[in-house]
């Protein structure tokens, strides 16, 4: 039996059924493979359909505020992806007639998209032959050829895409891509049970004793530590109780999505220090020369490239602050949970 067809036959027995498998709608694909870039399928598969839902088409995605695009990702993280989704729908249906590219080059002009994705919608949605390589088909393949170069670099992804190139079945490269990431990440598991496996009288890794070495990954750069220490300032208007919230700016994390008031430091802050800086911040910030706070209980979050060690300070006010800068605003407790937030200020929120 061929390659192709041993995966194929283990795909009969064991693939997984998914709602994104078996159509070709390319808009329905890329959403599920955006959602699910660094997702599980298990949390994705809600997104996905919440996402279907609110947003049958790329023309009402595109006709959304970002800002609903943001709140109905919220606790999925990495929120670049959902900015890019918004952003490349705009483009669809300002640049290419609402039609979705149908090539391999148009889908990877789409913001957002790089040769995984291109690679699954071409052969989802368009039936091109384009093999998938993501983590789990590294490795599964360097098992089984005994391919020592570290994956996750540009020279691997020329490597594994031109072996699998050899491989692909061009007639049905779609189930092909299906069986290849299905077997990756539900057969050769991180630790796998080889004595099931169709490829185990073939499988380099097994017969040299190197199934736990490979593949060889670069190690991680270790995550730097950042702290932040949010400004809750409270206070009761109209019988209700409200707080200031901004956007948050720039190239940075979270980037678009709400946030108390913040003062960010480089290293963490002896009680003392919190004090002084948190009076500067208060005075420069909302003109207020005296005030009490009381401090949550620490909140650690962790992010790929980052650590955030987080405290928020309740400020109690007896009326709004007199002053405030021009790009925070006003909201009442109800209003926060319709504005876009991450899962930090989201899980201060339900501590509350
Ligand atoms: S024999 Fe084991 S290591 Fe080799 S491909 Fe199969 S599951 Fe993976």
């Amino acid at each position: 039996m061929t390659f192709s067809q041993k995966l194929d036959s283990w795909y009969n027995d064991f693939g997984r059924t998914l709602p994104w498998r078996g159509i070709d709608d390319p808009y329905r694909i890329w959403l599920s493979e955006i959602i699910l870039q660094q997702t599980r399928i298990e949390q994705g598969r809600d997104y996905y359909l919440r996402f279907v839902e609110v947003f049958p088409t790329v023309a009402d995605l595109a006709a959304a505020g970002e800002e609903q695009v943001l709140r109905l990702w919220q606790g999925l993280g990495y929120y670049s992806r959902a900015r890019n989704l918004h952003a490349a729908a705009i483009y669809i249906m300002n640049k290419c007639g609402g039609e979705f590219p149908s090539s391999y080059e148009g889908i990877l002009m789409l913001k957002g998209v790089g040769r995984y994705t291109a690679a699954a919608i071409a052969s989802f949605a368009f039936r091109l032959p384009y093999p998938v390589i993501d983590g789990n088909v590294y490795r599964f393949i360097s098992r089984l050829y005994g391919i020592a170069t570290p994956i996750a670099t540009d020279a691997a992804y020329k490597e594994f895409e031109a072996l699998l190139l050899k491989k692909i079945d061009r007639r049905h490269p779609d189930r092909f891509n299906a069986a290849l990431m299905d077997f990756g990440s539900l057969q050769c598991k991180p630790v796998p049970d080889c004595a099931q496996c169709p490829f185990a009288d073939e499988c380099v890794a097994l017969r040299t004793e190197r199934v736990g070495v490979l593949p060889v990954k670069i190690p991680k750069a270790k995550p730097r530590d950042r702290w932040f220490y949010y400004f809750d300032l409270r206070w009761k208007e109209g019988g209700r109780e409200h707080t200031l919230m901004e956007q948050r700016e720039g190239k940075d994390i979270w980037r678009g999505l709400y946030q108390f008031p913040l003062l960010e430091t480089d290293t963490e802050l002896s009680c003392r220090q919190l004090q002084m800086e948190a009076a500067r911040f208060a005075k420069d910030n909302f003109q207020l020369s005296s005030f009490d706070y009381q401090l949550s209980p620490p909140f650690l979050h962790q992010l790929t490239h980052r650590t955030v060690h987080a405290l928020f300070l309740r400020v109690e006010l007896s009326s709004p602050p007199a002053f405030f800068p021009e790009k925070t605003r006003v909201l009442s407790m109800e209003e926060t949970k319709n504005v876009p937030v991450s899962r930090l200020i989201d899980r201060y929120l339900h501590t509350l």
